[in-house]
Order: C-alpha cells, then structure tokens, then sequence
C-alpha cells in the first residue's frame, strides 16, 4: 500500500481543529484610534501590544484568528533570516550585523512571549539545523556559518552525532537559539489573550478596501465600516488584494505539510535524532522535518506553487505534491519506509523581494507588515509587537529601523523573475542533486533497500 493512500486533506491545519467560538462580525460603523487588519501573528501580535500601551485598538480578521500561515507552519522557530543567506549576505552585507541582532531577538521575542501568556504550545529550545544530505550541501552549511557566525549568530557546526540529527543527514549547522513547537496551540493561546484583552475583535470580518486621507482612515467590511487614526496591514500572503498595498511588496507562493502517523516510540530512538532539533535541508527547494510532541514527524516544502490571481483560493494540498514528500521522507528516512502519511495541509506565505521581513507605512497612517520568506513564526511576531510600540511612542524601535520602508518600491521576487518553470526546473535540479549524492550515500551506509510493498523513492 502507498504511503499516502489513507492521507486526509484539510483546508485549515493539521495541528489543531478550528475554535468553536468565533465571534460575531462587524455589523455597524464606528471609530477608533487603530485599525489592525489580519488575525495572523503579526496582528494579534500588533494588536496585543497596543493594548498593552493602552491604545484604542480593533482588530478585523477575515475568517477566524490563527486561521492564516501562523497555524499550518511546520512550527521551527527560527533565529536565522529566511530565504537565500549567502545571497543575503552578497545584497546587504553592512546590514548583516543588523539583521542577525533583529532575527534572533525574534526568536527570544516569542519564547518570552509564549512564558509571559502561559501558553502551552509544546515548545522546546531545541535550535534547529541547516542540515545536508550531500556533501556538496555540508560545504553550503559551513559557508553560511562563517558569514552568519561573522555577523553575531550564535551557530555550531557538525556530523550528524555531534549534533544528535538522525542517521540519513551528512552533519550540517545548528542555530542555537529557537525551537520547535505546536504552532497551531501558540495561535489559539494568542488569540485567547486577545480576546481577553481590550482589543475589539471582530472575526468573519474580510476587509475588502481601505481609503486614506489626511484626517483618517476608512476600512470597509461587508457589514460595516470603520473610521480609524491609523491601519495596521498585517495579511501576509493575502496583502496584494488591496489597490492601497504597494506595488510588488510579496508574491502570494502556496507550500505544503505532511504528518506521519504515530511512530513507535523505539524506532523513533533508532533514528539518533537526539537533539530533537529542527532540519531544514539545502536544496534549492527546501525540505524541512521535525519530530512533534505526539510521536509524530511533521515535513514538507520540496515544492512551491505560485498563486495565479487574486483573492487567494481556498484549496487542499495537491496530491501529487504530497506523494513527493512521501518519496523524499522514505529517502531520508529509510528505516520509516513503511510509515504513512496520516494528514497534509497547506498554506499561503508572502515571499518578498529582499528576502527579509518587511515593515514600513504608506503615508503617514497607513502601516504594513510582512515577516516571511518561511520564517514568520518568530519574525511576524516580533515585527507586529515592535509596530505597535512605534504606532504607541512614536519611537522606531532599533529592530524595527533595519527593516523599515518609508517610500515602498520593491524589486520583483525571484518565484516572480523565475516562474513556473524556474520553480520546475529547481524541483528538477534538486532531484537530480539527490539522485546522484543519494546513490553515493546509500552504498556508503549500507541502507536497506525499499521495504517490500512501497515504490522505490526518486
Ligand atoms: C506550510 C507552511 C510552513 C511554514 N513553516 C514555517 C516554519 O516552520 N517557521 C517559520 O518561522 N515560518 C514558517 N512559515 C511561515 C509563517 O507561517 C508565516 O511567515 C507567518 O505565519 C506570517 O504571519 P502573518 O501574521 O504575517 O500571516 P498569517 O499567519 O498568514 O495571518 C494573516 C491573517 O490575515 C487574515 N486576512 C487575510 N486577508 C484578510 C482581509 N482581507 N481582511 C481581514 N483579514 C484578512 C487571514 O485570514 C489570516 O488570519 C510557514 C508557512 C506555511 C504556510
């Protein structure tokens, strides 16, 4: 039987159902001093903080809060920059200093945020690692530790034992501060703050324009409108559906998610993952795993979907995608062979041209926000609180200046230069890379081949 023949597909998560309390929708006109737009990490991040400082703060969401990328991640709390660091590194090479100083505060940011909620969100500082299943991938790990190391970041290199990840993986780069966690949980005990905060929050709420003028902001809903000082943008992938958005500030890309079924606890210790730590592989394309606290493994990536148009569809996985990840977890971990995909989601993220989080306003009562390139977990968080103590003190917090655009105008992103057929051919070139290494690979460790019943892994 295939791996994936009794998988469920979900529209939402794997990680938690949806909540069963969703409030009400805006059904009046009325004014306030902050508008928040989007009940995804940055927003309820925003929208907390400003309650904090006592701000009059609403918060719109279109569907339910958690309902976006924040609780379909793979839950790897990052305290690296997204994206392409060497290509990084060759773009903003002064700022690097800057950047590490912003994305490991993030990762601090939210372990202190999930202790001060008292949210159980099976988190554990674990680190994760930039690990390689080649050798020409082991020498890619140690040039992004010299230029992250060279900038402040707090990484360590190995083998695969010294870093306690499982047998199938070369060695590679952990980054040490950050973890693995439920993400699904983090969203619903956010939300559960802001929901017992002062923050006015209206869900089933889909913001469909905003006007600017000097004295305000008017934010329009189905049901009803809102007149506020200022609006806080904070809908990732969803940010382009809005004439006010600037020009090419992301490209809305769909990626997948997988879980196993429950693995027994003893082949689970076979594997030699000891650290529990995080893995994100270095193809072009990047796969990532991680063990879960219900004796599971969460993976995914290996393939990006561009959005044709907007509103973004709500969609499943495709299976095609999800029989790929199938294949490359088979390949990475033999001795799990025969262990099925239990259940696959997917999600939108918004991937900019910089490959950094993004932050900045339009006008002077217009705020937006987007903390991606698949590291938004921490760096949306992080962003989203140090946008409400700007909107709050009128001071830019330092963290929040390395990023900050106060005239947008953003490059195209490379899925946008590339396309479809770039994305297919760096599918293409990955598998190849892994045809040739993992052929190598396997003779050395003396892997048994594919277990009776399955289709070989490519
Ligand atoms: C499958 C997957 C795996 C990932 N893995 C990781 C990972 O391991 N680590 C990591 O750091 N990051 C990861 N990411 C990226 C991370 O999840 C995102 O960067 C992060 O969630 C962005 O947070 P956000 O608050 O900006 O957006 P979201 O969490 O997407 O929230 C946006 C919210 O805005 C709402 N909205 C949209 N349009 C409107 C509208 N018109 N009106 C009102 N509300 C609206 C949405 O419903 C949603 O709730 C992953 C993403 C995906 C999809």
């Amino acid at each position: 039987m295939s791996a994936t023949a009794n998988t469920s597909y979900t529209t939402f998560t794997g990680w938690v159902d949806p909540p069963t309390d969703i409030r009400p929708p805006l059904t009046e006109n009325f004014t306030c001093s902050v508008a928040v737009i989007g009940g995804g990490l940055a927003g309820m991040a925003t929208a907390l903080r400003l309650a904090e400082h006592g701000v009059d703060a609403v918060l719109l969401e279109s569907d339910f809060c958690g309902h976006g990328a924040g609780s379909r991640n793979a839950g790897q709390l990052a305290s690296a920059p997204g994206g392409d660091i060497q290509l990084l590194d060759l773009l903003h090479r002064k700022r690097m200093p800057a950047i590490i100083q912003l994305t490991e505060n993030a990762a601090g940011h939210v372990e202190s945020l999930i202790e001060r909620l008292g949210i159980d969100c099976d988190y554990e500082a674990t680190g994760n690692v930039f690990a390689a299943v080649s050798r020409g991938q082991l020498g890619r790990t140690q040039r992004i530790a010299k230029i992250l190391r060279r900038a402040g970041a707090q990484v360590e290199e190995g083998t695969a034992r010294e870093l306690g990840i499982p047998h199938g993986f070369l060695g590679g780069m952990r980054e040490i501060n950050g973890g693995i966690m439920n993400p699904g949980k983090l969203l619903r005990g956010l939300r559960g703050a802001v929901l017992a905060s002062p923050v006015r929050v209206f869900e089933q709420s889909k913001v469909i324009d905003i006007v600017r003028d000097s004295g305000g902001v008017t934010v329009d809903t189905p049901g009803g409108m809102i007149r506020a000082q200022k609006v806080v943008l904070a809908t990732n992938a969803y940010a382009g559906e809005w004439d006010i958005t600037p020009k090419r500030l992301s490209s809305p890309m769909w990626v997948t998610e997988v879980e196993t079924e429950p693995i027994a606890p003893e082949r689970l210790a076979a594997l030699g993952w000891t650290s529990r730590s995080g893995l994100i592989t270095q193809h072009n394309i990047m796969e990532n795993y991680r063990l879960t606290a219900r004796d599971t493994i969460v993976f995914g990536v290996r393939q990006i979907e561009c959005a044709a148009s907007y509103p973004l569809p709500e969609r499943h996985p495709d299976p095609a995608v999800v029989a790929d990840l199938a294949r490359a977890f088979a390949r990475r971990f033999p001795t799990l062979a025969d262990v099925s995909i239990d259940h696959a989601w997917g999600g939108w993220i918004g991937i900019t041209s910089t490959w950094l989080p993004v932050a900045g306003t339009i006008g002077d009562n217009v705020y937006y926000s987007l903390a991606c390139n698949g590291h938004g977990l921490a760096q949306a968080t992080y962003v989203g609180s140090l946008i409400g103590d700007r909107i709050a003190t009128g001071i830019t917090p330092e963290d929040l200046r390395t990023i900050w655009v106060d005239e947008p105008k953003f490059g195209r992103t490379v899925p946008m230069i590339t396309g479809r057929l770039g994305l297919r051919a760096a599918w293409t070139a990955d598998r190849f890379n892994d045809m040739i290494n993992g052929s190598k690979h396997h003779a050395r460790k003396g892997f048994a081949a594919t277990p009776p019943g399955r289709t070989a892994p490519v």
